[in-house]
């Protein structure tokens, strides 16, 4: 019987609109939603020893969920904002995260139950208040009409970072800002794009670039130094000049920001 490898390696889903709703508490929704998962995974690996749940509602500020294998226990944080949605949509999510941490695709019937759940219209005005009341900025979904920024931050993650990175949300920006071209927010752990990369007449190397460089934010935080702040500390700047065609990407993004 093969044991799962263990694993520690962490998902969002962030692009889902918020659902919300006045749905009936349910009376203890830790131990439900764990049997929950629980026969769900059976479902999924009938032969596989089932390993323990961890699971809990977290007060994101958005609807974000995240799951990962740690030390054989499967532990996912999920939006408590779904914390109130009927059973048949938690069923869902748990199809999701289990087929996103064992991939597997995600049996079609359940990504559209839970989408339907997040597309109500009350669901979404809950989540817009949860948005702002929780200050959290908005992004756009990773998956653009061109680029994919979720797959650029993984090939470059492999390329360059040993894939040691963890992912953080990801999105573009709503407007196709020439000043505000990438952005990495620690207090929402966010990398934001400007959507004016998303376009056939941007070079795939330069948002590349872009992401490269915000990635490196996550690599080196911020130093504090003598009372002085250091966005970009000299390991970073070394780094920075390793990406390929460094010097060509930055004339490009000069030539960009001057039109
Ligand atoms: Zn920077």
């Amino acid at each position: 019987m093969a044991e799962e490898p263990i694993s520690d390696f962490g998902f969002r889903i962030s692009d889902f609109k918020l659902e919300g709703g006045s749905q009936p508490a349910i009376r203890n929704p830790k131990s439900e939603i764990r049997n929950l998962f629980a026969s769900v995974f059976r479902e999924l690996k009938p032969r596989t020893t089932r390993p323990d749940f961890d699971i809990q509602f977290r007060p994101f500020a958005d609807v974000n969920h995240t799951i990962r294998l740690r030390e054989g226990r499967v532990v996912a944080r999920l939006s408590d904002l779904l914390q109130g949605a009927p059973p048949p949509v938690w069923e869902a999510l748990a199809f999701i995260l289990l087929c996103k941490l064992y991939r597997r695709p995600v049996p079609a019937c359940h990504e559209a139950r839970y989408r339907r759940f997040l597309g109500r219209k009350e669901v979404r005005r809950q989540v817009e208040l949860v948005r702002q009341a929780r200050g959290r900025k908005h992004l756009d979904p990773p998956q653009g009409a061109v680029y994919n920024l979720e797959r650029i931050f993984q090939e470059l993650n492999a390329r360059f970072f040993h894939g040691l990175l963890g992912m953080p949300v990801l999105g573009w920006s709503r407007s196709r800002s020439r000043t505000m071209l990438g952005h990495f927010d620690s207090a929402h752990n966010t990398i934001t794009i400007s959507r004016l990369f998303d376009s056939q007449a941007a070079p795939r190397y330069v948002l590349e670039y872009l992401m490269y460089h915000e990635m490196l934010h996550l690599r080196y935080p911020v130093v504090h130094c003598a009372g002085r702040r250091r966005v970009h500390p000299a390991e970073f700047q070394r780094d920075e000049q390793l990406f390929p065609r460094y010097q060509e990407v930055r004339r490009a993004l000069k030539a960009l920001q001057l039109q």
